[in-house]
Formats: C-alpha cells, structure tokens, sequence
C-alpha cells in the first residue's frame, strides 16, 4: 500500500472567476495514480490549471495534479513519432525534439501549459489556418480510468474514446501518455512581416479561406472605442527557411502570474496603451526577425497584461464564425457597443482549420477573441452577444469563457449531447468532473 499526502488548497480558474478549496494530490507512480483514482467516486486531473475557465478543478473529491508525470518515454526519429508522459510542460517537449529540428505545431500560446491540458482542451496555435488544432499531431493516447483501468486509444483501438478524449476536457480518464506525430522545422527564427490596417474591412482579406498559406497570420486591433474599432496590426510570421540555426535549449521561468492588488487597466489606461502600442507598432520595422519564444508564446514575458487586471480578474470570449458572416456580426457587435459601452482590452483574429465535432472548438471558421475588464457594463454586453450566436452559426470557447451557461452550450455545440451519451456509456458513475462539467450537466 502506497500512502499518498493529499492536501487542500484554494484554487483560481486562470482569469479568476472562480475559486474552489480542493483536495488534491500529486502522483509521481502509475500505482499510485491507481490507488487515488480508487479511493474517491469523483475525480478530475489537472495540468498547470492555466485554463481560463475552472475545467481543471472541482469542489468535490479530488483533483489530480500530474505534472510529476513528464518523462520523454520514447522517440524514433526515422518514424518521427515521440511518447511523453502528460505532465510535461510544451517548452520540455519542444527542448527535446527541436534539437532534432522536429517539433508539434499546433502549440498554445504559454510554455508552461501541459501536454494533457493541451490535448483535453483540443489546443489550437498561432498557426490553426494551416495546421489547425492539436488532434492533427496526436498518433495514440494511453488513458488510465478509475473503472475501465488502462485503455490504449487510437483510430484503431477505442476510436470512440480516443475521438471523446481530444477535446474533452479531462472527462473520460487520466491521459497518461500521448504519442505524437511530429513535423520538420529547420529553424527556430522566424520573419514576421507587419502591416497597418484602419478598420476591419481591410483586415477581411487577410482572413478569406484563399488567403491560407505557410505564413501564421493573426492580427491586434483596438476595441477601447467605436471612433478606432478595427484600427490595428496584421502580423504575419514565416519560418525562416534561408538557414539552419544551432538550437539551444529554452529556459523558461515558472508561472509569473500575479494580480495586483489594484487593478492597472481601466478605460483611460486602455486606450493609452493602445495609442501608444500601436504607434510603436507602425514606426517599428515592417519586416524583422524574430524568435520561437516570441512567436508562439506571444504572452511569455508579458504576463503584467494579465497582472493589471487585478483580483478580479478578467473574462474573455473566443468565437469561431464563418468568414461570410464577418462584418454583419461586428456592426450589430459595434451597436451594442454603442449602448452597454464595455471595456475592452484586447480583439484579435486569426484563421482556424478543421472539423467541429464533439464538443471541440474546431472549424473553418475565423477565430475572434475579446478580453474585457470585468465590470457591470461588460457583462451586460457579453449577454448580449451571447444572443447573436444561433443567428451568426458561432461556436464559442468553453476554455476561454467561463460564464458559459447550460443553454448556451447545447445550443451552440449540436454534437454535446450526443458527447455526454457516449461518455455516460464508457462510464456509467461519470466519475471525472470538474466545475465547468458540473455547470454544463456533462
Ligand atoms: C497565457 C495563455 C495563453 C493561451 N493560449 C492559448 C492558445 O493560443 N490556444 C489555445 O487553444 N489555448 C490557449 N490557452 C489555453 C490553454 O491551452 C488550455 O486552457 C490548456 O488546457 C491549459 O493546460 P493546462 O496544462 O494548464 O491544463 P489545466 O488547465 O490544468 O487543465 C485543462 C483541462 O485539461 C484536463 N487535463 C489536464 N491534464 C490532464 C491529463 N493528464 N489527463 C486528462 N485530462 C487532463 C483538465 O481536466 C482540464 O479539463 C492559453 C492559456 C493561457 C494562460
């Protein structure tokens, strides 16, 4: 018999939300995974609990923290296929397989988040339009589940599982390990071309299904008033193919994600930042080189933009729309704009790839986010949005959005019942369940 400490800690959903005391405990043995998992009837595993919305927590039973399970467990460079253990962190892996020039492109933007959060949450990077979401890497997954015991997943074996496991927010077991299929990349620079835009009908052609190519493109704009709305930058980032560099190992520090106690950002100290972000923007270089770091963990080193929300924290929306349904969808946003005057700290799109199934966020839709300050007059815009979902055919975040209610979910996510149906057929008790589980009666 194993004796595993548990503890109980008061816990944070990433944009502070939600608190929880939990329970929980960190295995560092297969065996003692198994001995927990049976001790308690509910269970949900955690990563580094860095997603937005408390879908790695739960008030009841026991929470999981598996970042001692991060070993590299296999890597055949001819078949360019590598096993990892779920705990280990995105920057590990990329240490370990870029100085083989190989690498997972669909990388979401913060190093520390784990290889089980990523793959639960159906992660998407910069680059979504061409490679769209984390499930295009993923060759096989090993589950350990209270009741079903280990269970092998691939398009072979378990398919049912292995379908509800990617994208499914930690409800069907612990992933263990997870073999990934992984691509070239011959270095680690990329060129990163800027370009000006003033409103977003000169942003829509950068974002038309025509406009995919090998370039990653996302753009800025403001959002902190109607005169500027739209006005911003479209970033476009190229491996730098004119060159093989020498990789060194990337060190990243731990978390730096620390509120203030008086939050920084209000509509005054938006708009300036705005101004002046991009200003700098347009009389910085319009063609540079630029590092992995930068690229893909675009919020590594900025992490004050989510300090400067204070204790309160901050509420975000993470849309997928038709391209068609663009414009028609930000001048109604624009009206409502007009009436509940929100505080908006941040609007960007990029373009995403793939096929919405399940209840993954997934489609060939553009992907719009917003970040709001969270007061009374962004709430009461927010709900209104929520309204104009059927209308638009959007599919928002539950990762991102940790408002998400019952209704909207099963509205907006067709395939979510037919999701619970075959998760309650796996597993009869529904033993792994998190906050957000709870809220969408999943
Ligand atoms: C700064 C920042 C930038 C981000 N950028 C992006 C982005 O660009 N694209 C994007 O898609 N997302 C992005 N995210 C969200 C993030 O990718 C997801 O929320 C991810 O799930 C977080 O991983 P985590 O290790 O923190 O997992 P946690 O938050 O701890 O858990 C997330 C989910 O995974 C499950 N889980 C974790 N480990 C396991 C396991 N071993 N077995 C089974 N289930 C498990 C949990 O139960 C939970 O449902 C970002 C988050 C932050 C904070």
């Amino acid at each position: 018999m194993i004796n595993l400490a548990t503890k109980e800690k008061k816990t944070f959903s990433f944009d502070k939300n939600h608190s929880l005391n939990i329970l929980y405990a960190k295995p560092d043995k297969y065996k003692q995974l198994e001995e927990i998992s049976g001790k308690y009837d509910e269970i949900i595993n955690t990563g580094s609990n860095l997603s937005y919305s408390p879908l790695g927590i739960n008030k009841n039973g026991i929470s999981l923290d598996l970042k001692k399970f991060n070993r590299i467990i296999d890597f055949d460079e001819n078949e360019k296929t590598i096993t990892v253990e779920a705990g280990i962190t995105l920057i590990d892996l990329l240490n370990f397989t870029l100085s083989k020039n190989l690498w997972i492109p669909q990388l979401p933007g913060y190093p520390t988040i784990t290889i089980g959060g990523a793959v639960s949450a159906n992660s998407h990077g910069k680059s979504c339009a061409l490679h769209g979401t984390i499930r295009k890497s993923i060759k096989s997954i090993l589950l350990f589940h209270k009741v079903n015991g280990w269970v092998k997943l691939s398009e072979k074996e378990n398919k049912n599982i292995f379908d509800l496991t990617i994208g499914g927010l930690g409800l069907t077991g612990t992933i263990v390990q997870v073999t990934f299929k992984l691509i070239n990349i011959n270095n680690t620079f990329f060129n990163t071309k800027k370009i000006s835009v003033n409103n977003i009908q000169e942003s829509k052609k950068y974002f038309s299904r025509e406009n995919i190519n090998n370039s990653f493109i996302y753009s800025w704009h403001r959002a902190d008033n109607l005169s500027n709305f739209g006005e911003g930058i479209i970033y476009e980032n190229l491996i730098d193919t004119s060159s093989e560099n020498n990789f060194k190992n990337f060190k990243v520090k731990n978390n730096n994600f620390r509120p203030l106690f008086f939050p920084f950002w209000n509509k005054f100290s938006i708009k300036l930042i705005n101004k002046f972000f991009l200003l700098f923007n347009k009389l910085d270089a319009k063609e540079k080189k630029e590092d992995f770091l930068k690229v893909i963990f675009p919020f590594y080193g900025k992490e004050n933009y989510f300090n400067f929300f204070g204790r309160k924290g901050f509420l975000e929306i993470q849309l997928l729309i038709n391209q068609t349904y663009l414009e028609q969808f930000l001048d109604e946003f624009k009206k409502l704009y007009q009436i509940h005057k929100p505080s908006i700290s941040l609007f960007s799109i990029k373009n995403m790839s793939g096929e919405q199934n399940l209840i993954r966020f997934e489609d060939n839709k553009v992907c719009l986010t917003f970040d709001f300050i969270k007061n009374k007059s962004s709430l009461s815009f927010m709900e209104q949005i929520d309204k104009l979902y059927l209308k638009y055919e959007i599919l928002p975040s539950v990762a991102k959005d940790s408002r998400i209610g019952k209704d909207t979910f099963y509205k907006t996510y067709k395939y979510a019942t037919e999701f619970k149906k075959k998760l309650y057929e796996f597993d009869k008790k529904r033993t792994y369940k998190s906050e957000v589980s709870r809220r969408l009666e999943l």
